[in-house]
């Protein structure tokens, strides 16, 4: 099977030559042969013609002896390799350059007749057997006052013209040859730089079928394989990590999911075998509501995470105010925010600015901002919203003046349940899945996130949205549609 590609080549190149050989062997050679005797016809009539107007011509006319005649035609005929004949139009041979006519004996030549070429003025064969072997023989009339005297024929053996048009077909043959020898390069070509290195990349696919997702694939170069090969290598390298991180993410999802289970386990174990007094009851009770508060919202983030990854492209888009709905997720946090005095700071576009997008989703990707940001800032501190628009987009904006985040965590936030140490601390609760839903609804908007953050300072997270051309509609002085600044708690 492995070998089918090769060989269906070697069987093409083996086509190519039998079909080469055939088409010179048959059609080529018949070609060449018609070529050559057209052409040696030609060549012979035109001289007969120049010989029945000439001296053909005087002889009957008496200005010319029958033997300067004849010996003219003996030396013509030996230089031209050809016998020449004058006949008359019954068929009586006048000269012949092969043999001179005994005026005693007249020769006749059976049966002649003038019309033997047809169409033509040459004709192939024993010449009203008048040979043992064939011959071109060309007929010339000789015409004088109009009326046909007799014919010069010239007479050339066919063997000759059969060698000659052999001669040429064997430089079609030689031609054919060195096309294959030429070819042979291609098929050589096509073994180094397609046949070896696919036979490379279908190994290295059977090891990545097999399981052995580190094989190296030995193929290198710019060309289309090169970069198969390189995709290849991708792939499987990407598979790879793909099975680690899949093994990382259930070692973290339990790890997550043992801790509160250990503590409350642990607590009611206390509880019951009275290490923890009765009266401590009511706050020891408290910690595992506390705990089972945190299984809850584990288990609700990873569901969301889920099904953002296997339907993530199933968004309800719909036209809504963006600014309505930073109101409503920034009221939600009113108790929060009260407890840790934080005022929440809105600057909004105006009462009204509408976004493409789906409405639910985003309040996640709001509300989810908004908490890291009470999470992460210190007592007493401002959060700001903010909304503006540009180019056709909106852009959205949470800042914080909390703990910042380093730069080596910048690039690592983003994915699932990871928690820099630096906050660990302020946070317990938190699951690390925050930001990479964030992150996957976005990304299914086709829309992107970004952060700035400086640790100690602040950060701010900026995601974008579609506007919404519902907005064009909207009457710009009206004072409605004026930017706001709003302290909403
Ligand atoms: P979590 O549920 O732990 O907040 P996230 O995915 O939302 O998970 O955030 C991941 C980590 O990013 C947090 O543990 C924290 O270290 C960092 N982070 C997110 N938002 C902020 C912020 N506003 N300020 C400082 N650190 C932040």
């Amino acid at each position: 099977m492995r070998k089918t590609l090769y060989l269906k080549f070697i069987l093409a190149y083996i086509l190519f030559a039998f079909f080469g050989f055939f088409t010179v062997a048959t059609f080529v050679s018949r070609l060449t042969y018609e070529y050559c005797l057209r052409q040696t016809s030609r060549e012979l009539y035109h001289e007969a013609t120049r010989i029945a107007d000439t001296y053909a011509v005087d002889l009957y006319n008496s200005d010319i002896s029958l033997e300067t005649v004849q010996n003219q035609m003996e030396s013509l005929s030996y230089f031209m390799d050809t016998e020449i004949w004058i006949i008359n139009p019954s068929g009586r041979l006048i000269v012949n350059s092969a043999d001179a006519p005994d005026p005693e004996k007249e020769v006749i030549v059976e049966r002649f007749d003038p019309t033997v070429t047809q169409k033509n003025y040459y004709t192939r064969g024993k010449f009203f057997d008048s040979f043992e072997e064939d011959r071109l023989s060309v007929l010339a009339p000789i015409i004088n006052n109009y009326k046909t005297r007799g014919y010069v024929i010239i007479h050339k053996s066919a063997a000759q013209i059969d060698e000659n048009a052999n001669s040429m077909l064997n430089i079609s043959y030689m031609m054919l040859i060195v096309i294959l020898l030429l070819s042979l390069i291609i098929l050589i070509f096509f073994t180094e730089f397609v046949y070896k290195p696919l036979r490379k990349i279908i190994e290295a696919t059977e090891q990545y079928a097999s399981g052995n997702m580190h094989y190296e694939l030995p193929v290198e170069g710019e060309d289309e394989m090169g970069y198969l090969a390189a995709s290849l290598g991708y792939m499987a390298k990407t598979m790879a990590t793909f099975e680690d991180d899949q093994k990382k993410f259930i070692a973290n999802v339990s790890h997550d999911f043992r801790s509160p289970l250990t503590s409350i386990r642990g607590f009611l174990e206390a509880m019951l075998d009275g290490t923890i007094p009765p009266e401590m009851h009511e706050h020891y009770l408290g910690v595992v509501l506390n705990e089972t508060d945190r299984l809850t919202k584990l288990t609700n983030s990873l569901l969301t995470l889920n099904n953002l990854n296997t339907k993530g492209m199933l968004l309800q888009m719909t036209d809504w105010n963006i600014n309505d709905v930073i109101r409503k997720v920034a009221a939600s946090f009113e108790q929060v925010c009260l407890r840790k005095e934080i005022r929440i700071r809105l600057i909004l576009s105006g009462e009204i600015l509408y976004v493409h997008a789906d409405e639910e989703k985003i309040q996640q990707v709001l509300y989810n901002l908004v908490d890291n940001a009470i999470k992460f800032s210190s007592r007493q501190s401002e959060i700001e919203i903010e909304t503006t628009e540009k180019g056709g987009k909106v852009f959205v904006s949470v800042r914080d003046n909390g703990i910042g985040i380093p730069k080596d965590d910048q690039n690592q936030i983003w994915e699932r349940f990871y928690k820099s140490d630096h906050s660990r601390g302020k946070d317990k609760k938190g699951t690390g899945l925050g930001l990479s839903i964030v992150r996957e609804i976005i990304r299914a908007h086709g829309e992107n996130i970004s952060l700035v953050s400086t640790p100690g300072a602040g950060s701010k997270f900026t995601f974008t949205l579609k506007r919404s051309e519902l907005n064009d509609e909207l009457d710009d002085d009206d004072p409605m549609y004026k930017d706001i600044i709003q302290d909403i708690i």
